[in-house]
């Protein structure tokens, strides 16, 4: 069976064709602005490109905050989708903010990177924490939330803060992931 190169949706009878194969009604309405261009010529990954900026700014208009862990991930229940700010600080590349549905979320998970520093007579142990989150919106697509982008010691207070916050980060995306109905 036919699928569609964007959402993969299996296409049947209402479908349209491109250079690479067909997308289903859904996504052609994004991808020819709403029926306004024709496709015939586009390829695959100029759809995708197409789709995820109108699929952005499509967002942008109707994000609603519901929830938010702090300045790091934005949720909106109600039209199920969340937001990554991607503050410099915290994504470690300049990013605009970036909106994905729930069903995006793949994986979540908490890196934490200790190393041993010895000082003298005494060491040291130094770690950074971020949570790597993967996402599939069509294409695949990592994102890190650097929670210590650098080392520090790891009896800090700070260090344990941002260790909760993490793990607050990892278990509320965890959690948006198991609230969606896979198919
Ligand atoms: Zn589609």
């Amino acid at each position: 069976m036919k699928k569609c190169l964007i959402c993969t949706t299996p296409v049947m009878f209402l479908k349209f064709k491109c250079q690479d194969g067909h997308v289903c009604k859904t996504c052609y309405e994004k991808v020819s602005l709403n029926f306004s261009q024709t496709i015939k010529t586009k390829t695959k990954e100029e759809l995708i490109a197409i789709h995820q900026e109108q699929s952005q700014s499509s967002a942008v208009d109707n994000f609603e905050i519901s929830r938010k862990i702090n300045q790091l991930v934005l949720f909106d229940d109600a039209n199920k989708q969340f937001c990554l700010p991607n503050h410099m600080k915290y994504s470690g590349e300049t990013l605009q903010p970036e909106f994905y549905p729930f069903t995006a979320i793949k994986a979540c998970r908490i890196e934490e990177h200790q190393i041993l520093k010895e000082d003298k007579d005494k060491s040291k142990k130094l770690g950074t924490i971020k949570v790597v989150l993967n996402l599939n919106d069509g294409q695949a697509i990592t994102r890190n939330i650097w929670l210590i982008p650098k080392p520090i010691q790891i009896d800090n207070r700070t260090y344990q803060t941002m260790m909760s916050l993490a793990q607050k980060v990892m278990e509320e995306l965890n959690q948006t992931k198991e609230g969606v109905p896979t198919c």
